[in-house]
């Protein structure tokens, strides 16, 4: 018997149902902690072995912020250059030495790094590593003040596990599968056009793409025209031709990807090309949530349409799921948007629209639970990389307004 499963289940169905979320019964809770501290304060008195007590109205109090020294940052392939220099950035304004370690995939961005780059920076203070899985797991052994990975949430637990071990703090940037509920109330070729475009750009190669539609059948049936005609309008009557479509990176990538257009019915496009490693942008639908496309981050311009008969059908099938880094909602009605918004959690947010969310600066960017930890992007990225030194500075002198805090307490009227 696990003494503490009863509890920690009951905490979470509490949670779930929403009552921790309004201001009133926070405000309310911190009263009641309030309270606790007055009605108790000789029972806490009592309690206490030693006490502290603090005049701080003549000290300095301030946050530093310092570089934390060397920080090992991890980049995947997908972007290669934006998720590498984006963090390096940060690590740099912070004031870090850094080792950047490209991925081994993208090999003629990886190249590219390692040859040039370095003449850029003062090579003392910044290198360029290579290296695929076998060689990081080994540069991980060492200690490092903060680790910066971006990849997937499988080697996220890897590299926290080894970062763990020197308790090395970690900012984990993952993916996952991001849902898109598309509410009735909608114009279909809007929806479409946004949709179609964040899901197939970089040929679906994108951690905040839209993994899955979540709809109402007959949306659905309204979607696919709409679907087919901005996939139309975007890349041409032969997509595989298309400038502004792009191939799959690898052929592993490729394989795993075709193995998936077999899960439901393809209802637009489906086709592929191993030696150009395409693959068509495809919708499928009837898919059923055991199949390998409802299970595992997609990752490629493939866009399953899953039927919901509601929208609490679809908050409910987005909490059943790990956290996602993105979740989109399409709806003309605000209340819908806000419903999915304050019923769901996700690394980020976006209304009616696809991943704009992350292009400004002014927010944060990271995940959330399997989606990861921390954040950055603009001033976010400078405080990720920096440590926050709570410091006080007192004066030497006036020594008389410290002698309430030293014992011997009894005879003293003490603030806790
Ligand atoms: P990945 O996790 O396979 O690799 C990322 C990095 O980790 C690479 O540099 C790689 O060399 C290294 N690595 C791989 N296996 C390792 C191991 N066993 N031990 C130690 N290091 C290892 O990810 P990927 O395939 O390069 O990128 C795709 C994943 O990244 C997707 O899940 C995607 O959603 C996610 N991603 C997230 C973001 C974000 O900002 N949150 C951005 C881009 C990609």
């Amino acid at each position: 018997m696990d003494p503490f499963e009863d509890t920690l289940r009951r905490l979470r169905e509490a949670f779930a149902s929403g009552r921790t979320r309004p201001a009133e019964f926070r405000a309310a809770q911190l009263e009641g902690l309030g309270r606790f501290l007055r009605d108790n304060r000789q029972l806490l008195l009592d309690a206490l072995a030693q006490d502290l007590h603090k005049a701080t109205q003549l000290d300095s109090a301030f946050i530093r912020k310092e570089p934390f020294g060397l920080v090992l940052i991890i980049a995947p392939w997908n972007y290669p250059l934006n998720l590498t220099l984006v963090p390096l950035v940060g690590a740099i304004a912070a004031g870090n030495c850094v080792v950047l370690k490209p991925s081994e995939i993208s090999k003629s961005m990886e190249k590219v790094l390692a040859e040039v780059l370095p003449r850029y920076l003062d090579q003392g203070c910044f290198a360029v590593v290579l290296g695929g899985p076998a060689e990081t797991a080994q540069l991980l052994e060492h200690r490092f003040d903060h680790v910066f990975f971006t990849g997937s949430p499988c080697v996220g637990k890897i590299v926290m596990a080894a970062a763990a071990k020197h308790l090395t703090p970690v900012t984990l940037e993952l993916g996952g599968k991001n849902p898109c509920y598309v509410d009735d109330d909608c114009d279909p070729q809007t929806v479409a056009n946004r949709v179609a475009w964040f899901r197939y750009f970089n040929a679906g190669q994108t951690c905040v793409a839209p993994d899955y539609v979540l709809c109402s059948p007959e949306t659905r049936e309204r979607l696919l025209p709409a679907l087919q005609n901005a996939i139309a309008r975007f890349y041409g009557d032969d997509p595989q031709r298309s400038p502004n479509l792009g191939h799959i990176i690898s052929q592993k990538h490729f394989k795993r990807l075709q193995g998936l257009l077999g899960c439901g019915r393809v209802a637009i496009g489906g086709q592929s090309d191993e030696s150009e490693r395409y693959i068509a942008p495809t919708v499928l639908v009837d898919v059923q949530e055991t199949e390998p496309v409802m299970q595992e981050e997609i990752f490629g311009p493939i866009l399953p349409l899953v039927s919901v008969r509601s929208l609490d059908e679809a908050i409910d099938f987005i909490n059943r799921r790990e956290k996602p880094l993105a979740l989109y909602a399409f709806s003309n009605s605000s209340q819908v948007v806000q419903r999915v918004l304050a019923q769901t959690s996700s690394g980020g947010f976006c209304g009616n629209d696809g991943f704009m969310h992350m292009t400004l600066a002014s927010l944060p960017f990271g995940g959330v639970g399997n989606s990861g930890m921390g954040r950055y992007h603009g001033k976010f990225s400078f405080d990720t990389f920096s440590h926050h030194r709570a410091c006080l500075l007192r004066s030497p002198g006036m020594e008389k307004i410290n002698d309430l805090r030293y014992p011997p307490y009894s005879l003293r009227n003490l603030r806790v």
